[in-house]
């Protein structure tokens, strides 16, 4: 697998390559890399892809500048995986490389930026759009792999490609779990022993409210349930809990036969925030 380190690097090679028989598949990740990832890269390979992962900790989507400091970072061990997936080349460019001055472009995607991750980490998605128009700018890929975990990013990152007008194939992945059914996150790492035991019962919670609605319960009442379990541990801490509309995130009050909906939910454990979402 090449390493490449700066955008001049890899883009002569991708200049000598021949994109007219080769196409290219692209996972951009923030590295701490773990299954969910590497099922990303395996989407890619298994289309027979020339396969590029960037690994990159994009300081501006961040809200949180602990949150930045904290983030995991194993670029050994995550090189060590890359190695043994089908990868071709990683590119880990630094910080000056992706911003050699400061990205002051604005975007706007509606709804998405007022909305659940948008409402409560407030430039999130601006800061992601800026590093991923970069990325697709220097990789410029045919297709690009996202995770359906961050299900709110892939409808973000598919209203920037549009409005780019950029020739990529967006591809959304499902989501990976552990064996009790948290979703594989980088941020799992940082939690203690106690917060990944308290940490299942954030599936476990989206596995019932499908129970719930298959019983016919009212999104109100849903929603009060999931409120009720996680107040009877300060462990968590519920930043919302929404069932939205699957192509709008349009938060709904009813279900109704032709909306179909998509459970989403945000909590911390501790002081570690994790998300996860279920299509009912
Ligand atoms: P990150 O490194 O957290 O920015 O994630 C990089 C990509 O991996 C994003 O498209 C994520 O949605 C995706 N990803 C992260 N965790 C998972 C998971 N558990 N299952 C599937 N994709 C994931």
């Amino acid at each position: 697998m090449l390493i490449f380190r700066t955008k001049s690097d890899i883009q002569r090679h991708l200049n000598a390559f021949n994109s007219a028989e080769n196409k290219i598949g692209f996972i951009p990740t923030m590295g701490a890399l773990h299954q969910g990832h590497i099922s990303l890269i395996d989407e890619s390979v298994k289309r027979g892809l020339y396969t590029i992962c960037s690994i990159f900790v994009n300081p501006t989507q961040f809200n949180d500048k602990r949150d930045l400091e904290n983030y995991p970072r194993t670029l050994d061990s995550d090189i060590q995986l890359l190695e043994k997936s089908g990868c071709n080349a990683v590119f880990v460019p630094s910080v000056e490389e992706i911003y050699p001055s400061e990205d002051t472009r604005k975007f706007s995607f509606g709804n998405l930026d007022s909305l659940l991750e948008g409402k409560h980490r407030p430039g999130h998605f601006l800061g992601v759009a800026k590093v991923v128009s970069i990325l697709f700018e220097i990789i410029k890929p045919d297709f690009a792999f996202f995770g359906s975990k961050d299900y709110q990013q892939v409808l973000v990152i598919k209203e920037l490609t549009k409005q780019l007008n950029l020739p990529i194939t967006i591809v959304p992945c499902s989501i990976i779990r552990e064996k009790d059914g948290l979703a594989m996150s980088s941020r799992n790492t940082l939690l203690s022993e106690t917060e990944r035991k308290a940490a299942s019962l954030i599936p476990e919670l989206m596995k019932k409210v499908k129970e719930w609605k298959g019983r016919g319960l009212l999104i109100s009442e849903i929603k009060q349930k999931i409120e009720t379990e996680l107040a009877k541990n300060p462990i968590y801490k519920l930043e919302y809990f929404e069932v939205c509309d699957k192509t709008t995130l349009f938060p709904l009050n009813e279900l109704t036969p032709n909306i179909k909906p998509i459970a989403l939910i945000a909590c911390f454990v501790g002081k570690i925030r994790l998300i996860d979402n279920l299509e009912l």
